[in-house]
């Protein structure tokens, strides 16, 4: 009777590590989701800061200055930075 409640109490304790085990892991894997879901964002929002439309011709070019002036490569005109919107 004494030694089946041991095993019992062995059996649970066994399950309980397994689930934690489960969701240390599965925590690990929305924090690594949420890690790489972020940085996504964040890198597409840093593509965007730098993006520049050219009023003039229309080209889109990146300029990583910050500069509120930048000059079109294409056409070579003078270009006011503006939020490039997505549509
Ligand atoms: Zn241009």
């Amino acid at each position: 009777m004494g030694e089946e409640l041991e095993i019992a109490v062995i059996q649970t304790s066994l399950t309980n590590l397994i689930i934690y085990n489960l969701m240390a892991l599965l925590g690990v894997l929305a924090l690594l989701w949420v890690k790489q879901v972020v940085g996504q964002r964040l890198s597409e929002r840093r593509r965007h800061r730098y993006r520049v439309v050219c009023s003039v011709c229309g080209q889109v070019f990146h300029d990583p200055a910050r500069e509120m002036v930048v000059t079109c490569p294409a056409c070579g005109r003078h270009v006011e930075r503006q939020e490039v919107l997505d549509i």
